[in-house]
């Protein structure tokens, strides 16, 4: 047999075992509860589908279709009713503290019914994340209070992120990447706080979001080391919105263009910047952003990952209902070698995106943002200590600069490179494994219930497709109009 060492040494190579397997080590120290915790969360978006999503998903796509400036009040006021813009919101900030990856399985099921409406709950945290993964307890505290508020009255307080501008999109993803993007968002130092004049482009849930996370850059020659971040408040003089994107899918979301035009943001609304960093740590801006960016991207894309499996999910259940219920020659469907040969590829493709965001998730609770959240007693003393407990008790000690300086220690000088660069490469894989299963299996699907039509013409059966579209949920008409190359070597010949 090996030595320890041997095996250690075996196992750091290529493909590292401690990078590439990392359900198995967690797997010991999952606190049992988070599973209890799923379960609930599936079972509470399965009732929203029945009850909303699915009654909603036709009728929302057909209004912003009559209507592309329509913005989805109505769904977002029925979505803060359930609860769901303060479920992960932890709860030393107020909020209900469900485990973040329970999240990812909330999303598939909601977005295997609808993904616009599994967006417009998703989004959200996207900005939840980037507020708290500055460390800044302060402005998380004081956001995160009226996003609760909002909970308890029934107006609902959503977050929006903006990084991505005209030219600069991928580029603000990296650090590297930053200086040679072409951001224009400034940021200019003035007493009391910062004027910020720039464009932000493509920002989900812009137009109706009370609290916009924001990036901007005090010498746009420097991006990377002079970036800035601020919480703004929809209404702010000099904050206006333009329009809003018609988009090619998941419409019931929009995605809102925000100009700032000399918008004074008081110094109590910095989420980050070169100067807070230096309080806490000796590392450079430009290495603390990308820590930031890491873990902004690890925590919400397996989300992303789970809007495609749950896409790749519509889209199976679909066509298996249809296989199921349709004859061809006499014989169903699901009882053709072809149709069942497809389906099970479709079925694979659902349980490869699952998989794909429990493991980038894995690595987020055993090397990333939910490490110290997922330690078992931290986890069962955040679970079950009584909310009173944390507004009366933990509650004044956010505001403190000392809670802010040591989450920002413990987040970025504390965070070792490699785990970062671990759990930013599962979220990526995820990101992109996930989507394009979700859009592999639209094609699969449009294929398998299009093929009996008269003409055996692709774009005739598309288009006698979208006249019936009544019988097919919204992820499958957009990918009829917008469809990728086909399936056909699956379908026997004739067909
Ligand atoms: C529906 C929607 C919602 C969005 N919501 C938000 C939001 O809420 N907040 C927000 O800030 N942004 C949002 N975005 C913006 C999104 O983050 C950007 O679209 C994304 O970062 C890509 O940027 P881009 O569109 O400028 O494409 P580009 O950066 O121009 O990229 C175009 C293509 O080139 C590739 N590419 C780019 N750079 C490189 C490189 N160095 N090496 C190799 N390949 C490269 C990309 O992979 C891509 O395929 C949203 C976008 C959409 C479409």
């Amino acid at each position: 047999m090996l030595t320890k060492s041997e095996v250690a040494s075996m196992l750091s190579r290529f493909p590292k075992f401690e990078d590439s397997c990392i359900g198995l080590p967690y797997a010991p120290r999952m606190p049992k509860h988070m599973v209890k915790e799923t379960r609930e969360v599936i079972a509470i978006a399965r009732k929203f589908n029945e009850e909303v999503a699915k009654p909603l998903a036709l009728k929302l796509d057909r209004r912003t279709h009559e209507d592309p400036d329509f913005l989805p009040w109505e769904l977002i006021e029925e979505a803060n009713r359930w609860g769901f813009y303060t479920m992960w919101v932890p709860k030393m900030f107020g909020g209900q503290g469900y485990n973040m990856p329970s999240s990812s399985f909330f999303l598939e099921e909601v977005a295997s019914a609808c993904a616009g409406i599994a967006n417009v709950i998703g989004v959200h945290y996207l900005a939840v994340a980037g507020l708290i993964a500055s460390g800044n307890a302060r402005i998380s505290k004081r956001v995160l209070r009226e996003v609760i508020d909002g909970g308890e009255s029934g107006k609902p307080c959503l977050l929006a992120l903006a990084t991505t501008e005209p030219g600069a999109g991928t580029d603000v993803e990296e650090v590297d990447l930053l200086d040679k993007g072409r951001v224009t968002c400034t940021a200019r130092r003035v007493e009391g706080g910062y004027i910020v004049n720039g464009t932000k482009v493509f920002i989900s849930m812009g137009h109706v979001s009370t609290w916009t996370v924001l990036s901007a850059y005090e010498d746009v020659r420097r991006p990377s080391e002079t970036n800035i971040g601020f919480a703004v408040k929809t209404g702010a003089s000099g904050f206006s919105f333009g329009g809003h994107e018609n988009k090619m899918g998941q419409r019931a979301c929009p995605a809102s263009v925000l100009i700032f035009e000399d918008c004074f943001i008081p110094d109590d609304q910095v989420i980050m910047s070169a100067a807070l960093v230096k309080k806490y740590s000796s590392q450079p801006n430009r290495d603390i952003s990308q820590h930031y960016i890491d873990y902004v991207v690890s925590a919400t894309r397996p989300g992303v990952c789970a809007f495609g499996t749950g896409v790749a999910r519509g889209a199976f259940e679909t066509a298996l209902q249809y296989a199921s219920s349709t004859e061809v020659n006499g014989r169903l469907l699901i009882n053709q070698e072809w149709a069942q040969c497809l389906l099970a590829e479709m079925h694979k493709n659902v349980l490869l995106g699952r998989l794909a965001y429990t493991e980038a998730n894995n690595a987020n609770s055993l090397r990333g943002l939910y490490r110290i959240l997922q330690i078992k007693p931290v986890y069962h003393y955040l679970r079950f200590m009584p909310h009173i407990w944390f507004d009366k008790v933990i509650s004044p000690f956010l505001d403190m600069a000392l809670t802010s300086r040591v989450m920002g220690k413990l987040y970025f000088d504390h965070a070792k490179p490699e785990d970062q660069r671990c759990c930013s490469g599962w979220a990526s894989v995820a990101k992109f494994a996930g989507t394009d299963l979700g859009v592999k299996n639209c094609q699969m699907a449009i294929e398998a219930s299009t093929h009996l039509s008269a003409s055996s013409h692709p774009r005739c059966r598309r288009q006698k497709c979208l006249k019936n579209k009544e019988t097919l949920c919204p992820i499958l008409t957009q990918t009829i109009r917008n469809p990728l190359p086909t399936w056909h070597n699956h379908l026997p010949p004739g067909n």
